[in-house]
């Protein structure tokens, strides 16, 4: 039998493929390939599903996380408060735009950044604040913004795991000052290269931020600040309106996969096995449906010989990567909820396509696994 795929990416462009195929061959036909029509459409589909005032596209999530802290001129001598626990990214904006991360631990339960520890890593030098919305959840996003209100920091949420995701009745990118997500393609939204997006409602902001991607230009060949080239492809950009149509739907499917694995794991009994937890004021976009277990080597063994793929988000903590741990380290209280999950949890498949049949298969795997 063939292994189960981690993410079913062909099966959701089979589904999708007329509307595709006619959207990239207008691209092609148009010719604007870069800054075209379909940009501005996306930006303004985008700003209105998540109910921000404005969305700026631009190449990836990790610019759409360092093109904020460029336009907010964040820079040497400055610190973010931010997760132990995440994708090297949120880290490496930090460092590449100048400053200096600090790493505060994680809620055992939902992976995310503890709120409550946030306040006891301020000093005269913290300029902001980066909560990542890991694995589709939001973090405490007004207990973030109460303390960066307290102490005049900015906000940026790093979404690129969460686009679509709700706290309270607020959606991912529009919870904060600033928002960056990804649409690599493994990510909830994803189209078929890089890209990513931007939000906020801060018009001057946006301003800025508009500049910076295009070289730091206020008119063509006039250049007021520093910038960099960070523009969505329109090609990109066709396959994500495209994809953004049916994206809610997703969002429903992706949920309606984690309950049934909720249901299907909740009578197990294993050494620190956990399902995911989403707090009940939040909904998730599962960028990934992850447990936790004890031997996690072994049972990550025998799901590859029954056919079905694991991935581990994140086996290492940020600060203890080796590049970081010799320049970039600095925390601010214990790490060990991040160091446990760094030891402990694993994805299993997880996309919106994914039928019932398939879907017993890793329910059946897992549950051989821990027997
Ligand atoms: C994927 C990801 C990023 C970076 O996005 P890219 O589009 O790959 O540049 C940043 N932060 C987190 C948490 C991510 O998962």
């Amino acid at each position: 039998m063939q292994p189960v795929p981690f993410i079913d990416l062909k099966a959701q462009y089979k589904a999708l493929k007329e509307d595709i195929d006619a959207r990239i061959h207008k691209v092609l036909d148009h010719g604007a390939y870069i800054n075209g029509p379909e940009i501005a459409e996306f930006e303004q589909k985008l700003a209105a599903h998540t109910g921000s005032k404005f969305a700026l596209s631009c190449a990836n999530g990790t610019d759409a996380l360092l093109l904020p802290l460029m336009a907010l001129g964040i820079g040497p001598g400055d610190e973010i408060i931010t997760t132990a626990f995440s994708f090297i990214a949120t880290a490496e904006i930090i460092v590449l735009a100048g400053a200096t991360p600090v790493y505060v631990d994680i809620e055992p339960d939902t992976f995310n950044i503890d709120a409550s520890k946030i306040e006891a890593a301020i000093t005269p030098k913290t300029k902001a604040i980066i909560p990542v919305s890991l694995y589709g959840q939001m973090a405490d996003m007004d207990a973030i913004n109460a303390i960066a209100k307290k102490h005049n920091l900015i906000v940026l949420e790093d979404a690129a795991q969460s686009y679509g995701a709700r706290y309270k009745d607020v959606k991912s990118g529009n919870a904060s000052l600033v928002a960056g997500t990804s649409f690599f393609p493994a990510k909830p939204l994803g189209c078929y290269g890089d890209g990513g997006a931007i939000f906020s409602n801060d018009e001057k902001l946006i301003k800025a931020l508009k500049e910076i991607r295009e070289h730091g230009s206020e008119s063509r060949y006039y250049h007021t600040r520093l910038g960099m080239n960070a523009r969505l492809d329109t090609i990109q950009c066709a396959i994500l309106l495209s994809k953004l149509g049916r994206y809610d739907w997703e969002v429903e499917q992706r949920n309606r996969v984690a309950n049934r694995y909720n249901d299907a794991f909740s009578s197990i009994k294993a050494q620190d096995f956990k399902t995911p937890k989403v707090r009940s004021d939040r909904q998730s976009v599962w960028a990934q449906y992850t447990l936790t277990i004890g031997n996690r080597d072994a049972f990550q063994k025998k799901l590859t010989e029954a056919g079905v793929p694991t991935s581990i988000h994140y086996p290492r903590i940020m600060p203890d990567q080796p590049w970081y741990k010799e320049h970039a380290s600095k925390s601010v209280g214990s790490l060990e909820n991040a160091r446990w999950a760094a030891d402990h949890v694993i994805s299993i498949p997880m996309y919106p396509d994914m039928d019932e049949a398939t879907q017993d298969r890793v329910i059946a795997a897992v549950k051989n696994a821990l027997a």
